[in-house]
């Protein structure tokens, strides 16, 4: 029933269709001839000029069919044409291409100045495809094809190159300029790709190719590279002050990579990229990992903890990702176990100072020695779960005897601030301020308020300078010096 009903349906539709066309005048018949004569013209001309044969009866009918049909448009066909193994095959010159698409499409010659136009187009890399959707999108032929009757349609592009025509343009135009020729479809569909993936950025496929055999063997002295960059980068050749600027550039002794990296971040180069819709590599973000300086010193703290000076240090060294070492009292560090804690955990060291600083170890036998280290050395591994790797002598005093029993390199200092005795921030600030550098091992005493005060004026200054803060340890290791027991170091350089 169904079946039955769709098919009364189609012959009614049929009817109507038929119908309608029946009023037709002898004009308009006559008129449909000329314009089917003239469609099989512009498939005769396809023939002709691009296929470079006459047409057989079979193809001639087929394409006026299916364009009068409109089954396919006039865009459809000249790409069908201009991709076949015949056209290809005849290897036509860009120039000749758009003269034939000018005769095929247009029934006429081509105008010098589009002519130029289209011819560039193919020079830069473009496929035909963009030169046929030019013409078909033109108002002369869309003119031509409502007087055919047919449909002018568009060209669909496929390739990269077609499809990213502000990249077309850069990569082309870098061919062109920097390897003196024009692109092959497969190569600039390869840098095309690269650019608009970025995996490479625009700076990075110039170096390409500067560096590739192709241009590099025509690169003999400073003044070939400096001709290299002015085409690369601005696309032309460069201005005699511009060569005579840059040519001393190089003589100054400056890299070819460096003058590479000028050009790299002109002006020209930019608004050339911003033309192109591009730009030249996002310079990373700083990393966190800190810099490698160059210069480095050892602030030391004696005679603590003591956590309302020491807290005010650390506090400092916090704010400025510094690191000291607290030469403590064995006997004090049980007290003032957090602010122990705390400098452990901002990286500080915590060292050894003797138990209970009661006496300088050159006056004690070797026992006496021992003791007084290995119970300091116990009361900061309670606290901080490990042994320290350096120690202090009390005064700064040792002898052979201290050398031969205190089991840890014995670290002295060569800036004393006097800290203990003048009790006067300026004071303090200043004995490091006009003596400090690079290496240095610094005596303080974090007992004293006044020290605390040198410390929050000292640091800031010292940063600036490009100073960072060090323990022993790191100092020591950062200069390649082994530390060994029972040896005396005043500095670390
Ligand atoms: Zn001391």
């Amino acid at each position: 029933m169904r079946r039955l009903l769709n098919k009364a349906l189609s012959v009614l539709l049929t009817a109507a269709v038929f119908l309608g066309v029946t009023p037709i005048s002898c004009g308009s018949i006559l008129a449909d001839e000329v314009a089917t004569n003239e469609v099989s013209d512009f498939v005769e001309r396809g023939y002709d000029l691009m296929l470079n044969r006459e047409s057989d009866e079979e193809g001639l009918s087929f394409w006026t069919k299916e364009l009068v049909d409109g089954n396919i448009d006039a865009a459809e066909m000249i790409t069908q044409f201009i991709e076949s193994p015949e056209y290809v095959g005849n290897k036509h010159t860009n120039e000749e291409t758009v003269d034939i698409l000018y005769n095929v499409m247009l029934n006429r010659e081509a105008e010098e100045e589009g002519k130029a136009y289209w011819v560039n187009l193919l020079d830069t890399g473009f496929s035909s495809r963009r030169v046929v959707n030019g013409f078909a999108t033109s108002e002369e032929f869309l003119g031509l094809c409502e007087n055919y009757g047919i449909e002018a349609g568009m060209v669909n592009f496929t390739e990269t190159r077609d499809l990213y025509p502000n990249i077309t343009e850069f990569v082309g135009v870098c061919y062109i300029s920097i390897l003196e020729r024009n692109p092959d479809a497969d190569g600039i569909n390869y840098w095309d790709n690269l650019l608009l993936t970025n995996e490479i950025y625009p700076e990075e496929l110039v170096k390409a190719f500067i560096c590739s055999p192709e241009c590099s063997a025509k690169i003999n002295s400073d003044a070939d590279y400096i001709d290299a960059l002015y085409r690369a980068f601005f696309y032309r050749s460069g201005e005699p002050e511009g060569i005579d600027y840059w040519t001393n550039y190089l003589k100054e002794g400056h890299s070819r990579d460096e003058l590479f990296d000028e050009f790299m971040v002109s002006l020209e180069f930019a608004d050339l990229l911003e033309k192109h819709e591009l730009a030249l590599r996002p310079t990373p973000t700083p990393t966190p990992t800190p810099v490698v300086a160059d210069k480095m010193i050892a602030l030391t703290f004696d005679d603590g903890p003591y956590s309302p000076v020491t807290n005010r240090i650390l506090d400092m060294l916090e704010a400025y990702n510094g690191h000291a070492t607290f030469f403590v009292v064995g006997d004090r560090v049980a007290t003032y176990k957090e602010c122990v804690l705390r400098a452990q955990s901002l990286g500080c060291e915590i060292a050894n100072h003797t138990y209970d600083h009661k006496y300088t170890l050159s006056s004690l036998d070797a026992a006496s020695i021992r003791w007084e280290i290995s119970q300091c050395n116990q009361s900061i591994y309670n606290i901080t779960g490990s042994y320290p790797k350096v120690m202090r002598p009390v005064g700064g005093a040792y002898n052979s005897t201290v050398s031969a029993n205190v089991g840890l390199p014995m670290i002295i200092w060569n800036v004393d601030t006097q800290d203990w005795k003048n009790r006067d921030a300026s004071l303090t600030a200043s004995k490091i301020l006009n003596n400090v550098s690079d290496g240095d091992i610094i005596l303080m005493h974090d007992l004293y308020p006044s020290t605390a005060s040198a410390m929050e004026y000292c640091i800031p200054i010292l940063a600036s300078q490009g100073y960072t803060f060090v323990t022993v340890s790191e100092l020591a290791e950062a200069k390649g010096i082994d530390l060994s027991a029972g040896e005396a170091y005043y500095s670390l350089k």
